[in-house]
């Protein structure tokens, strides 16, 4: 078969003798429904498209969430990229709690317990200068940066808050909170700003985006951040975060509205000819890492009822930018859900412990080539779609008293009508989009 491959230009990440110290940690993770996130080939329906509602077996597998710790070496500074689930899930915004956990069988743990547990004194939730937001999906999110993250800024991707505000319970159906990116600049909130002109010329559908919130306030109290944008990678535009070459971040459109990456240099032999290292922290680009062997098998309607991206062809268009990174033997694409990425320094283990330090990663031979990787993990029964009896140990009442540990609660008859259906509308908006 013919390769439809985009041709994508490479342009060289510059070079520099800055580095960052990365370490990850894993705040816990999520059963997803494999069937709305791979196609068992490219645009080809999957068994759950093809099926009605009652025979709907999602067979759902674990999705780590991993979050990161990165030190900028020169600076000493401190930086948080993404929280993961906040653990009082009930919490979350209630169109959340009734149409989007009921998904998921969520196990969280807080990146700031791992911190106070396993941290050295520096390392500390209360040192981190910003916390960087892939996105504001609510396993991303966190607690909204609170507990032991107070005092850090809010660093967030291009035209973010034109998704995230005003959130609940400004507006009762929004999927994000209000309180997370407040409006009286008692937190400093940055979101990074690509001009309109810029946006036009590369037919961008977000030109205008920014300025059209603004008229409706949804900028109060952020700093847009203007940066020199330029092309790294595959990829169109990047910024060089501290100015110094250690990081860079990437706007990477198509999962959620700000969706963005880090590129993070983990050694430099700026003196030698050996090549530098990086890790690509690729956020919710992807899925599954087969998705990076072909982006066509993205789930998505018509091929699949729900995908897990509000733009699927826009995201598709940033898997195959994304790939070209990994194509690259010195950097390491590490999606936030990817379990092949723990398996390398923590073969075989489900939930890693602790925190990891990333920079060795290429002498220790962590990152794995691509390959047809299964699901290690798969909840011991399929998830089965059926309506929960009231009272039944299944029945959101009994989820409720369980903080924060959801069992899959049974999904609500709406979810199983199909794309086409009546509910379609109300499933693109909501399912599987916030994560
Ligand atoms: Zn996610």
């Amino acid at each position: 078969m013919p390769d439809s491959s985009p041709k994508l230009p490479w342009h060289s990440i510059p070079s520099s003798g800055a580095t960052c110290k990365v370490h990850l940690m894993q705040a816990g993770g999520l059963y997803i429904p494999s069937d709305m996130v791979l196609l068992p080939s490219p645009d080809t329906s999957n068994s759950a498209s093809d099926s009605n509602g009652s025979s709907d077996k999602p067979n759902p597998f674990y999705a780590p969430d991993y979050v990161f710790l990165i030190e900028h070496t020169a600076s000493g500074n401190n930086y948080i990229f993404d929280l993961g689930m906040r653990k009082d899930l009930e919490n979350l915004p209630p169109i959340l709690v009734k149409e989007a956990l009921p998904n998921f069988q969520c196990e969280a743990k807080s990146p700031a317990d791992i911190l106070k547990e396993h941290g050295s004194p520096d390392q500390q939730p209360e040192k981190a200068k910003a916390v960087i937001f892939s996105h504001m999906h609510f396993d991303h999110v966190g607690d909204g940066a609170k507990a032991g993250f107070e005092k850090a800024e809010v660093w967030l991707g291009p035209t973010c808050c034109t998704y995230a505000r005003p959130g609940y319970p400004v507006d009762e159906n929004a999927p994000t909170l209000s309180e997370t990116l407040p409006v009286d600049g008692s937190r400093k909130i940055v979101e990074s700003y690509i001009p309109d002109d810029v946006l036009r010329e590369a037919g961008d559908k977000r030109a205008g985006q920014v300025m059209q919130a603004m008229t409706k306030n949804k900028y109060a109290a952020v700093d847009l951040r203007k940066r020199e944008w330029f092309a790294l990678g595959a990829f169109e535009r990047a910024y060089d975060v501290f100015g110094d070459g250690a990081a860079y971040l990437i706007d990477a459109p198509g999962h959620s509205p700000g969706h963005q990456m880090m590129l993070l240099r983990t050694t430099s032999h700026a003196s030698t000819n050996s090549e530098d290292t990086f890790v690509l922290l690729a956020g919710d680009c992807f899925h599954h890492k087969e998705l990076l062997n072909d982006p066509t098998r993205t789930a998505r309607p018509p091929y699949a009822k729900a995908g897990m991206h509000a733009d699927p062809e826009q995201a598709i268009d940033t898997m195959y930018r994304t790939r070209e990174f990994e194509r690259k033997e010195n950097v390491w694409v590490i999606g936030a859900h990817d379990p092949s990425v723990g398996n390398g320094p923590r073969p075989g283990e489900k939930l890693i412990d602790g925190l990891v330090e990333l920079n060795a990663w290429f002498e220790m031979g962590w990152k794995k080539a691509l390959s047809h990787t299964p699901y290690p993990y798969r909840l011991p029964v399929p998830l089965t779609v059926f309506n929960s009896p009231p009272g039944s140990k299944h029945s959101p009442a009994s989820h409720r008293t369980r903080r924060s540990k959801w069992r899959m609660r049974m999904v609500p008859s709406e979810f199983c009508a199909s794309a086409h259906g009546a509910h379609a509308k109300l499933l693109r908006r909501i399912k599987f989009r916030n994560v």
